[in-house]
């Protein structure tokens, strides 16, 4: 049994039921569950460990439900910055086929290291390219060793160029062998339990690399175990004219064919969506993993999050991978979030600064995106908000800077609308795998060291 005190936070925000800011606030812990939310002075006054954050504010951590973290070996590449998703992916797969399972785990360290920094505490990883022996156990095994809570995705491509897919066919897998590896992956790690550390989930990933066949048996395998199942959707309108000319369906469409809509299932971006659509996912319980970031990088689109949040679409954020954003900054993320679905009002036809469909998105809303957005995504009622019974986790941040001068009326609209800043607590189960502003759990200096030798390599192909 192990207990932690948070004390006299200058503000606690809940994210519970009534959406209560506590201030001078703090929380009880047990084990890494949350026992008792509120004013300092009604905690008890001790525990095995205390966190004395005068001066903070206390946030839920946030939830990352879309990532492919080995992209931060690829960022910036010179050929792939300033093409829309189709170019970008031909340019890059010839790079990705050189990754090492030294390379998945440095990469998780890396972008897990990011996310846990800018307040991220679960994060979803969708990783689908596994050359020269690389497994989804590399990623496992860095995500436990940072101690970020980590829903595990087994990425797949099985349709390559010689089949009419878009990746060279060196980079796909064979079918069988996909199926196999979920299987054990599922058994070996999956764990259900309220609290849970790691997940895994099934990824097949785009209607462009795989076949409706492999599509089909990976949610039969999914469903036979209840793990979530993820892939891409709808990103860009290169993807529906391919889905039109390939199975003669868009692409939502395309994906009721297959019988993969339903509450366990989320995809990332469905950015080229109708009325009906919308209307679907929401009556299916369909959830949406928005990157805003990476559909402005790639100029895929804007997704109408305001539309799915009106028609009570689970909606979550995601950085997506790094090599479309390309950082792992989520508190950044949920700011562009913010100001990407204030832009979508101006370019409504009709629309007027006082006509405007559903008001602009306020900072509240984007952190509720952020935070129980996400975790609705990933199908977890044990994440998302600070209340009893809830897990550990959250983060906080000294508002006594520079960046926040004159913003502290609201300290926690200040949070999203002034400059992202890193944190300077981050606790996950408990535990803190950021103190001071400093990650304790790994030693970033050596990591970012391994991972600059390994992109120089995987770039320039040495
Ligand atoms: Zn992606």
């Amino acid at each position: 049994m192990s207990t932690l005190l948070v004390k006299n936070a200058h503000v606690l925000v809940t994210m519970d039921a009534r959406r209560r800011e506590i201030a001078d606030g703090g929380l009880f812990v047990r084990d890494g569950f949350i026992e008792q939310v509120g004013p300092t002075a009604d905690l008890p006054p001790a525990a095995d460990e205390v966190l004395d954050l005068r001066g903070h504010i206390v946030l839920p951590g946030l939830v990352n439900t879309h990532h492919h973290l080995y992209q931060t070996l690829t960022r910036v590449v010179p050929a792939a910055q300033n093409a829309d998703l189709f170019h970008w992916l031909v340019t890059l797969y010839p790079i990705w086929a050189r990754l090492t399972p030294e390379a998945i785990r440095i990469s998780t360290l890396t972008g897990l290291a990011e996310l846990a920094l800018s307040g991220c505490t679960t994060a979803s990883d969708h990783l689908y390219v596994f050359p020269k022996g690389c497994r989804l156990d590399d990623q496992i095994e860095a995500a436990r060793e940072i101690g970020v809570r980590f829903h595990a995705s087994r990425g797949s491509m099985s349709l390559g160029e010689s089949q009419g897919g878009l990746p060279p066919d060196r980079v796909v897998e064979d079918e069988d062998f996909i199926l196999k590896d979920s299987q054990r992956l599922i058994e070996q790690y999956h764990d259900p339990k309220p609290g849970a550390m790691l997940r895994l989930v099934l990824a097949p990933c785009s209607p462009f690399s795989v076949t409706p066949e492999l599509m089909r048996q990976s949610s039969k395998l999914a469903r036979t175990y209840g793990v979530h199942q993820h892939t891409h959707l709808a990103e860009t309108l290169d993807e529906e004219d391919f889905c039109l000319q390939k199975f003669g369906h868009r692409p939502v469409a395309y994906m009721e064919t297959l019988d993969w809509i339903g509450d366990d299932v989320w995809f990332a971006h469905s950015v080229h969506v109708n009325e009906a659509e919308i209307g679907l996912y929401a009556r299916v319980g369909c959830g949406v993993a928005h990157c805003p970031s990476s559909n402005m990088r790639l100029a895929s689109g804007i997704a109408p999050v305001q539309k799915y949040r009106a028609a009570g679409v689970k909606v979550g954020l995601g950085v997506d991978g790094s090599a479309s954003n390309d950082g792992s900054h989520l508190l950044a993320e949920a700011r562009q979030a913010m100001l990407l679905a204030r832009l979508a009002t101006t370019l409504t036809p009709g629309s007027s600064p006082h006509n405007r469909e559903g008001g602009l998105m306020t900072a509240r809303e984007a952190l509720e995106i952020a935070t129980l957005g996400g975790a609705a995504v990933l199908g977890r009622d044990d994440i998302g908000s600070l209340a009893p019974g809830k897990c550990a986790d959250f983060f906080a941040i000294n508002l006594n800077r520079l960046d926040y001068a004159g913003a502290l009326h609201d300290p926690v609209a200040a949070a999203l609308l002034c400059t992202p800043q890193k944190t300077d607590y981050t606790v996950i189960n408990g535990r803190s795998v950021v103190r001071e502003g400093q990650v304790t759990t790994v030693e970033l200096g050596r990591v970012i060291e391994q991972h600059n030798q390994i992109a120089r390599k995987m770039v320039n192909g040495e």
